[in-house]
């Protein structure tokens, strides 16, 4: 496939292969319900491309972080059940539920406010105002602690007019399944859940679904396997890829032994070379962290990226890689084609979720759907 993208990178999103993981992840957590997270905009892919196709697949329930997310998602998508994970905002009830948004209930607070509003709309006839309850099991980060999920068991009609589901919490150690916060966090939740009135369950996340079934519970919520970052670091990723970026060489240039290449003359040659310049740099969320560290595959070689990330700009010392595949036009893979977006993210020093979320939004993007470019 040769490039289109007007001498611009070009983001590749395969929706087909993201169908392919929800499927995968359904059948992983069979007897679960599969629910797709797709806050931060489907963790930078565009929710508005993701979340229909995993609609038209089956999927009938979304996470969101915000208010605003699950708007604009309503706007897309008439059935399915839609969670807002950040809860009520200040005075913003009224839109949940003129936008039927389902709130995630993380303070007592919040489920005092959504009480009271079920019980004034069930005076006119409306039936249980829904809301998931999420209960903090180790993240202390949001969610009832455990007093909190006591006191509200001491007086279960706290929760009066509301259905609730289902009742989450979070586990802060799924990637590592040896880790012992994990046993422990399923404990608690299922001690603190057996202590509220009865209703679904939901744990795990993406890498949760991969810890067994006594953690799929009623409903899993993955995100990043969805988009192709390994749930099972370590292990070969079980996800199909869905992201690739590329960009053309628009610069290739014979460098002599000692000079030094791009900002603060970060780079210096080690001998005579060539140095290969591709238009993304970090204004593109191309990490600068990757300046002195990164690598693209150009004809199937793997070359590293010298000097530092610029703002628009990244060069490669091509100096071994064929002379007829770095040359100005051809086309250099800088994230998936051989560059796995967690290989990637461990060489920029953070993890695949940061990678995608910063994608810019200058490439020209083209989404995959049966098999061929959108
Ligand atoms: C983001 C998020 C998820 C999805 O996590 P992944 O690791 O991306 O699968 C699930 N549940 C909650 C509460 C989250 O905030």
């Amino acid at each position: 496939m040769s490039g289109t993208g007007a001498s611009g990178a070009e983001l590749t999103i395969d929706l087909d292969a993201v169908v392919a993981n929800y499927r995968r992840l359904a059948e992983r957590a069979a007897g679960a319900e599969c629910a797709a997270v797709v806050k931060a905009d489907a963790y930078g892919l565009g929710a508005d491309r993701v979340a229909p196709r995993l609609a038209a697949a089956g999927c009938r329930s979304f996470f969101v972080a915000t208010l605003d997310e699950g708007i604009a998602l309503r706007r897309l998508l008439t059935e399915p059940d839609i969670y807002v994970l950040n809860g009520i905002p200040p005075g913003g009830g009224d839109e949940l539920a003129a936008h039927r948004l389902i709130p995630v209930l993380n303070r007592l607070d919040e489920v005092a406010a959504w009480s009271a509003r079920a019980r004034s709309s069930e005076a006119t006839g409306a039936g249980l105002a829904r809301a998931a309850l999420h209960l903090d099991t180790g993240m202390n980060r949001l969610g009832l602690p455990e007093s909190e999920v006591e006191a509200l068991a001491r007086r279960p009609e706290g929760l009066g007019g509301i259905a609730v589901a289902p009742v989450m919490s979070h586990l802060a150690c799924a990637e590592d399944s040896d880790h012992p916060k994990n046993a422990e966090q399923l404990a608690l939740f299922r001690r603190l859940r057996a202590a509220l009135p009865a209703a679904p369950a939901s744990l795990a996340n993406s890498s949760g679904i991969f810890l067994g079934p006594r953690y799929h519970l009623d409903l899993v919520r993955p995100g990043a396997a969805l988009y192709g970052i390994n749930p099972t670091p370590g292990a070969p990723n079980p996800m199909a890829e869905v992201v690739r970026l590329r960009a053309p060489i628009i610069q290739v240039r014979e460098v002599a032994e000692a000079a030094t290449v791009g900002y603060g003359g970060a780079h210096r040659m080690a001998g005579p070379g060539r140095i290969a310049t591709v238009p993304v740099g970090y204004a593109d969320g191309f990490l600068r962290s990757l300046g002195q560290r990164g690598f693209a595959v150009v004809g199937g070689v793997r070359v590293p990226i010298v000097g530092r990330v610029s703002m628009d700009l990244t060069t490669l010392d091509v100096s071994l890689a064929p002379a007829d595949e770095a040359r100005v036009g051809v086309w250099v893979d800088l994230i998936g084609g051989g560059l796995d977006v967690d290989e990637v993210a461990g060489l920029a020093g953070t993890i695949g979720y940061e990678i995608l979320t910063a994608l810019g939004g200058r490439y020209r993007r083209l989404y995959r759907e049966g098999g061929t470019p959108a």
